[in-house]
């Protein structure tokens, strides 16, 4: 019989990652196979981001070239761009399926696979992943988002927050690490806002006699659990929300980072929390809607510092919002300075249909936002370089991702730092190294036995 050959292409973020190793999963235990090749393939998901335009413009000009090579390829598209109806009217004849990703569970259906529509109550993140990494995996914990930042079409496209049943996702890291993964990576758009009941609690952890009470376990609870899990494992979380960063929730990091004494070492929480701030400047972070002020964030930096040592805090930050005077800007510069962050993912803004801010003035000009860009990464270099020359001689654990272009092993410290090993190593395997070099984003060192 010949195979039915699939392909997934996935642009964006982690939770667009994650999605795809779902949908792998669904395919494949719907009978499709994998084809490396997109032109071989009779079923192309294409899951889409809608946070930039260039993300936007990559699909349309992918599905039009895979259509025009192949007219009876049959395209599912998913992801950001799947219920907006420009999209729909610019795609008209070239999308085969427009699946919202909380649909998945009834592409066979759709498919044409299946007579009757599945829709499980679950939901998709129920559904097994085919995931791509064999050490490192993320791991689900909820979908959507309520806080409907100005700039941001995640409520508008993935709809509002819901959560995933604690022991589902206990299950599935338990599952993993028993196949020996190293790194696992709580997600979710507000991880911190995680929340979720559990019926008959005890009953079902403990399988001890039944009573009907249920436990509202939130993010705090949840990591202490996972972090509970018996194995040799890092846990990361992302992304988070300064507003609801609390402090039982710094509390629990330092709880479960290996430092903390009342773990003696057995904590497995990674010293790194990404943060983002968005904008310096108060009025400007009103504006975006991100319900915070520039002060709440400086004292929630010095309270993570203080409770939990040698973290790394990164951060995202958006130049060029509409109505940003070069005070306001000035403001992002001084905060940059003030908390000297290890990495800043820097965008410049554009306005997404369906937004707030879409209909504000886009007043910054293009060569204004790409000059205040630049300023910010010229900082953020100097800051990181600063921080980075602290690891010079120290020896530090590393999770082995790959190889470069030049053949050298590279990986992740627990803080999230890139390092350049010299020496062999193994894939996916933990080593000891020892820092000899530091650049603004990255180290390099050699392996210690
Ligand atoms: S918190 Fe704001 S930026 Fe993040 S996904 Fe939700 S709306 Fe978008």
């Amino acid at each position: 019989m010949k195979k039915k050959l699939y392909h997934i292409i996935t642009i964006g973020c982690q939770m667009n990652k994650s999605d795809s190793e779902r949908i792998a999963g669904y395919l494949e235990k719907h009978g499709y196979v994998l084809s490396e090749n997109k032109d071989k393939a009779v079923l192309v998901v294409v899951t889409t981001c809608g946070v930039k335009q260039s993300a936007e413009n990559r699909a349309y000009s992918l599905i039009y070239r895979l259509k025009k090579n192949n007219p009876k390829i049959k395209i599912v598209l998913t992801g950001c761009l799947s219920q907006r109806k420009d999209v729909q009217r610019r795609l008209n004849g070239y999308v085969d399926i427009w699946m919202p990703i909380t649909e998945l569970d009834s592409l066979a259906y759709k498919l044409g696979l299946e007579k009757i529509e599945n829709n499980s109550l679950s939901g998709y993140l129920a559904i097994n992943p085919k995931y791509n990494s064999k050490f490192s995996a993320f791991v689900p914990i909820g979908n959507g988002c309520d806080n409907f930042c100005a700039y941001c079409v995640v409520p508008h496209a993935r709809g509002r927050e819901t959560y995933r049943d604690a022991l589902e996702i206990l299950e599935e890291v338990k599952k993993l690490v028993k196949k020996g993964y190293k790194e696992i990576t709580l997600i979710a758009q507000n991880v911190n806002s995680y929340r979720a009941k559990i019926t008959n609690y005890e009953l079902r952890i403990t399988n001890k006699k039944e009573n009907e009470d249920f436990k509202l376990i939130k993010f705090p609870d949840l990591l202490r659990m996972v972090n509970d899990i018996p194995g040799d494992f890092w846990i990361r979380f992302s992304t988070s929300h300064p507003k609801d960063m609390s402090d039982e929730l710094i509390k629990a990091v330092a709880e479960c980072v290996p430092a903390s004494p009342k773990l003696r070492g057995a904590g497995k929480v990674c010293e790194h929390i990404h943060l983002p701030v968005q904008s310096g400047d108060n009025e400007i972070l009103r504006e975006m809607n991100r319900k915070y002020t520039r002060e709440h964030y400086i004292n929630l930096i010095k309270k993570i510092r203080k409770a939990v040592s040698n973290v790394c805090i990164t951060t995202d930050i958006i130049v060029g919002f509409p109505g940003e005077t070069e005070e306001q800007f000035n403001q992002t510069i001084r905060l940059l300075k003030e908390i000297k962050f290890y990495l800043a993912y820097i965008s410049q803004y554009s306005p997404r249909a369906g937004t707030i801010s879409a209909k504000m003035d886009n007043d910054v000009t293009q060569k204004e936002k790409k000059r205040r860009e630049e300023a910010l990464v010229k900082i953020v270099k100097k800051t990181a370089l600063e921080e980075n020359k602290k690891y010079l001689n120290k020896i530090v654990d590393v999770l082995i991702e790959g190889k470069n272009k030049k053949g050298d092993w590279f990986g992740k410290t627990r803080t999230y730092k890139n390092v350049r090993i010299n020496g062999e190593a193994l894939l996916g395997e933990f080593i000891k190294v020892k820092i000899k070099k530091a650049k603004d984003f990255g180290l390099e060192g050699e392996i210690i036995n």
